[in-house]
C-alpha cells in the first residue's frame, strides 16, 4: 500500500443531508413507500419539463426501463446495436428474444457509424438500437432517414446523455423512445432508477402495464407485467439531486476544461470534444492513447494510475461481442474500431467536486508516459 489519497473514477452526487430527510419526512406522514407516490409523480412532472420532453415513464433503475420499452414495441428478430457500450444494452435485447447484430463505431465520437447500419439491414430487422456514448450524441439525423426507410424503430440508450441538447432540443426527443438511468455512478442518481421517453402516448399505458405487474385497478388485470416500479425512497433523492443538477454539470465542465488544459499538446492523447449544435453533460472523461504515437499502451496507463492510488476505467472493455457469453453464441459480427477504441481507451476520475490538484495529478501520471 502506498500513502497517497485515493483517486476515484466516480463519485456519486449526494444532496446536503437535511433535504434528504425533509423528504423522507413526507414519506413518513403519508406512509405511502411504493406504487406511484407522490413523490414519484412529483419526480416525474419535474423530469418531463428539464429533459423537455411529452411523454416520460420512470422505472426502478435504467436496464429495466430498457427491456420494457423493447418489450413494449413488439419487436421481432433482429436488432442493430453497437458492442461500443455497457452490457445492459445488449442484455436488454436478448432477454427480449431478440438478436443484436453488431455495427461498427466511428472514431471520432465513438457512437455508431451511420455508414456500416444500411448493410446489416435484412427482413428480420426491426429496430436500431444506438448508444449516446459517454454523452456524445449519435447521427440522430442519419439513424432517423435509415428507420423512415426501412420502417424500423429507433431506441436510443442515453443512459450516459442526461440533460443532453441536440439543436435546442432534449436529447429523449429523437427516435421512437428514449432510455436514461439513474444510477448512483450517473450524472443524475435517483440511488438507482431509470426512466424511459417517447414520442408515441400510446407507449405511457403499455410501460405502467409492464411494470405494475399490468394493473388497472383492483379488480382489473389489462395485460402480463413484471415489477419495475420506482420506490418513493429514490423519488426522494431524485427531487432533491435534481435541485443541484445544473450545478453539478458546470462543475464538471470546469474540469473537463482543466483536463483539457492540462492535456492538451501531449502526444497521442486523443480527448473527446462537444460535438457542434450540443450542448453537453460532461458525464465522463473519455482519453484514447493513440496507437503508434503515445509510447504505452493503454493498460500500462491504467496500471500505472493504480499504483498511485487513481482510479481509471477501462469503458468500455471488453466489447459486448466479445464476453463470454456472446462471444461463442451469436454471429458477432467484426467491429474492427470498435475493438481497437476499446483497447486504447481509458475514462479518468471525474466527478462534480473532483478537485484540480486530483486532476494535475492523473495528468501528470499521462505526460511522464509520454516521454
Ligand atoms: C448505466 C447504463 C445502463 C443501465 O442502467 P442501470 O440504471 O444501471 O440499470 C445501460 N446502458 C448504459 C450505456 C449504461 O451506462
Amino acid at each position: 500500500m502506498n500513502d497517497y489519497k485515493q483517486i476515484y473514477t466516480t463519485r456519486p452526487a449526494l444532496p446536503p443531508l437535511n433535504e434528504y430527510i425533509a423528504q423522507l419526512e413526507r414519506i413518513w406522514d403519508s406512509k405511502w413507500l411504493t406504487n406511484m407516490g407522490a413523490l414519484h409523480n412529483e419526480l416525474e412532472e419535474e423530469l418531463k419539463e428539464y429533459l423537455r420532453v411529452q411523454g416520460l415513464s420512470l422505472f426502478v433503475n435504467g436496464h429495466m426501463a430498457l427491456e420494457m420499452v423493447l418489450q413494449a414495441m413488439d419487436l421481432r428478430g433482429e436488432v442493430i446495436t453497437t458492442p461500443f457500450t455497457f452490457i445492459s444494452t445488449i442484455h436488454a435485447i436478448t432477454r427480449n428474444g431478440l438478436t443484436p447484430v453488431f455495427c461498427d463505431i466511428n472514431k471520432d465520437d465513438y457512437t455508431m457509424d451511420v455508414t456500416k447500419i444500411e448493410e446489416l439491414i435484412t427482413e428480420k430487422t426491426s429496430a436500431i438500437l444506438p448508444v449516446h456514448v459517454y454523452g456524445n450524441v449519435c447521427n440522430v439525423e442519419k439513424i432517423e432517414q435509415i428507420a423512415g426507410k426501412y420502417h424500423l424503430k429507433v431506441i436510443y440508450d442515453a443512459a450516459h446523455a442526461f440533460g443532453v441538447q441536440y439543436k435546442e432540443k432534449g436529447i429523449g426527443n429523437f427516435g421512437d423512445a428514449s432510455m436514461f438511468s439513474f444510477h448512483a455512478t450517473k450524472v443524475f442518481n435517483s440511488i438507482e432508477g431509470g426512466a424511459v421517453t417517447y414520442r408515441d402516448n400510446s407507449m405511457g399505458r403499455k410501460l405502467y402495464n409492464l411494470k405494475n405487474f399490468g394493473i388497472r385497478s383492483e379488480e382489473e388485470i389489462e395485460s402480463v407485467g413484471a415489477n419495475a416500479k420506482m420506490n418513493e425512497f429514490q423519488a426522494a433523492m431524485g427531487l432533491c439531486n435534481l435541485k443541484y443538477i445544473n450545478e453539478n454539470i458546470q462543475k464538471r465542465k470546469k474540469i473537463v476544461e482543466y483536463y483539457h488544459k492540462c492535456l492538451s499538446g501531449c502526444r497521442g492523447v486523443k480527448l473527446n470534444s462537444v460535438q457542434k449544435d450540443v450542448v453537453s453533460n460532461y458525464s465522463y472523461m473519455p482519453v484514447v492513447f493513440v496507437e503508434g504515437d503515445y509510447p504505452v499502451n493503454r493498460n500500462v496507463v491504467y496500471d500505472t494510475m493504480k499504483e498511485k492510488g487513481i482510479f481509471a476505467r477501462k469503458y468500455f472493455y471488453p466489447l459486448a461481442n466479445e464476453v463470454m457469453c456472446y462471444k461463442d453464441v451469436l454471429d458477432c459480427k467484426k467491429t474492427p474500431i470498435a475493438k481497437k477504441i476499446s483497447q486504447s481507451v481509458l475514462t479518468l476520475p471525474l466527478y462534480a467536486d473532483l478537485k484540480e490538484e486530483d486532476v494535475d495529478r492523473v495528468s501528470e501520471v499521462i505526460w511522464k508516459l509520454s516521454r
